[in-house]
């Protein structure tokens, strides 16, 4: 099973190794919510693995299939991993049940609503205490709050205390420092940059001043430049 796949092809080719060499079979790709660097990875995935079946939900689909038309791959992701994107994207089949099973485990499709986009999950392995957040959680890594206003970051909010009611012992976040433990801690965490962020765009006037603040709390998160894009999001019109 994997869920989410990286975006790049040669990122796509290792992970494809990795898995291969682990000596499992992978049967199920899911892609938690509908972003490109979630799911651009499948048709390379599958030249090592051609009867993996890739699922998704209905509404994650919908995304999904934005983010694969022509416009937003050339004006969006090809400025941004030029000539490192498989040419072939796949759009996954409907999870219809909302349950995978995998060696007689249940592992659950949970409807997180508007986290860094619309419609997003995350995938709950009740078993083993496991919640694999795609991008409702962040690891150390700046939030990508483009997509969202004051209104749909409560949403965010609500996703966050839903993760946190299934009581996990481990969250994977779909964006992580190399290296950090994929521990709950990180849904507070989520939350807190959620709510500094509120409170900095409300007391500063521009883009740039909302930049710098936010990097004065959180000096060392990874990808800033996704800050200056939620920065100048929140800001527009400013
Ligand atoms: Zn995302």
């Amino acid at each position: 099973m994997l869920v989410d796949t990286a975006i790049t092809v040669e990122q796509n080719q290792k992970l494809a190794e990795w898995i291969a060499a682990s000596g499992k079979n992978l049967t199920t790709i899911y892609a938690t919510h509908g972003h490109g660097d979630h799911f651009f990875g499948v048709n390379t995935i599958r030249k090592g693995f051609p009867n993996a079946q890739f699922v998704a939900t209905r509404e994650v689909i919908a995304v999904m299939q934005k983010q694969a038309s022509a416009p937003v791959v050339s004006a969006y992701w090809k400025v941004r991993f030029p000539r490192q994107i498989d040419s072939t994207l796949v759009i996954a089949d409907e999870l219809k049940e909302g349950v995978i099973e995998l060696e007689g485990e249940q592992l659950v499709s949970v409807p997180l609503g508007h986290t860094d986009t619309d419609s997003t999950t995350c995938l709950h392995v009740p078993s083993i205490g496991l919640v694999v957040a795609g991008d409702s959680a962040y690891n150390d890594v700046h939030l990508h709050l483009g997509e969202s206003n004051a209104e749909t970051r409560k949403d965010w909010i609500a996703a966050l205390d839903t993760i946190e009611s299934l009581k996990p012992a481990g969250v994977v976040a779909g964006h992580k420092r190399p290296g950090a433990a994929d521990t709950p801690n990180i849904i507070e965490e989520t939350r807190k940059y959620i709510r500094d962020f509120d409170r900095t765009a409300a007391n500063t006037h521009t883009a740039l001043e909302l930049y710098h603040q936010m990097l004065v709390l959180y000096p060392d998160r990874v990808n800033p430049a996704v800050l200056w894009n939620s920065a100048r999001a929140v800001k527009s019109g400013s």
